[in-house]
């Protein structure tokens, strides 16, 4: 069950050139966004198939066009800059935004595809469509900021986008999870480096998923409680891990962690999803993110004394779209 999405933000749907959607995220009382896209029309990307990895009983996207998607472009050709700011054409036509998000022009997953559905009965060798929706969500126009350095009313505009986005995505009858994440740092394997997320919206349970809707399942079976909930509980408990205690929120180095800095952020209320945040808890999920995000920044020191920027892949778990939501928080 979901709840309406709250923000006051306006939210204006326009197209690119070449079909695709873009969604202009403005505060109220901003100028209309009417820019036309001046790029010759186009046909747009399709996505390619979904292989069913049989070694490991996943599915794969692969996505040959993927390989000619734009590399790490000079800021003078940056893709994401809005109009009028670059030498070459920008993906945004208004010539500044606040928070927009379009869909991805070299897609995984698109509501288009040209993949097969061909079922193969040995089970090895299984391709689908690869139906579902890439996107990018823009967080500034601002090509040098970080997300960090985002004012806190802003992150919220972004915290609304993801919300209305889940939203919007997880009601595509085909799309199983929707994942919104941040990859930020060449080293992560950023090719824009232009503040900016992506949002994936699969047609099947990613493994990760797969994996923590079996443990709360099992959990809920066994104790009639979710496991979410007990974890965050036990670690509060503990205390010895919290990062960040707020009203709403908690931050913790997970017991187990996998990565050299890893930090859960978790909210104290049963919600499947951003989507069912209330206005209070969206308000101090701003403050309490952007916080944690400068800290990855403080957190290593170089020899000179200088703080090391950190690369980071920040990602929301969120309840499968379609399955396991009673089980999952
Ligand atoms: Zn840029």
């Amino acid at each position: 069950m979901t709840t309406p999405s709250r923000t006051t933000s306006r939210m204006t749907t326009r197209h690119l050139a070449d079909g695709r959607e873009i969604i202009y995220v403005d505060d109220p009382g901003t100028p209309e966004r009417t820019a036309k896209d001046q790029r010759p029309v186009e046909p747009r990307v399709q996505s390619g198939e979904i292989r069913h990895d049989a070694l490991v009983d996943d599915w794969v996207a692969v996505a040959a066009h993927r390989q000619h998607r734009t590399f790490m472009p000079p800021k003078d050709e940056c893709p994401l800059c809005p109009a009028g700011h670059g030498s070459v054409p920008s993906e945004i036509p208004e010539s500044d935004y606040q928070v927009v998000v379009f869909e991805n022009r070299f897609p995984s997953y698109a509501v288009t595809s040209l993949g097969a559905d061909v079922p193969d009965a040995s089970g090895i060798f299984g391709t689908r469509p690869a139906v579902g929706r890439c996107e990018v969500v823009c967080f500034t126009s601002d090509h040098e900021a970080s997300f960090k350095d985002l004012p806190v009313e802003r992150v919220r505009t972004v915290i609304d986008t993801w919300a209305q986005r889940t939203e919007a995505l997880g009601a595509i009858p085909e799309v199983e999870q929707v994942f919104a994440f941040e990859n930020r740092g060449r080293e992560i394997g950023v090719t824009l480096p232009h503040p900016h997320g992506q949002i994936y919206a699969y047609p099947y349970l990613p493994d990760r998923t797969k994996a923590l809707l079996g443990a709360a399942r099992r959990h809920h079976e066994r104790t009639g409680r979710l496991l979410g909930a007990d974890i965050l509980a036990a670690e509060r408990a503990d205390g010895s891990r919290v990062v960040v205690s707020g009203t709403h929120w908690t931050a913790y180095v997970p017991f187990a962690a996998r990565w050299p800095v890893e930090v859960h952020l978790v909210p104290h209320r049963d919600v499947p999803d951003l989507v069912a945040l209330d206005d209070e808890e969206r308000d101090e999920l701003a403050v309490v993110y952007r916080d944690l995000l400068g800290r990855l920044d403080r957190y290593y020191v170089a020899e000179d004394g200088s703080p090391v920027t950190l690369p980071y892949i920040a990602a929301w778990q969120q309840a499968p779209a379609k399955t396991g939501r009673d089980v999952s928080r």
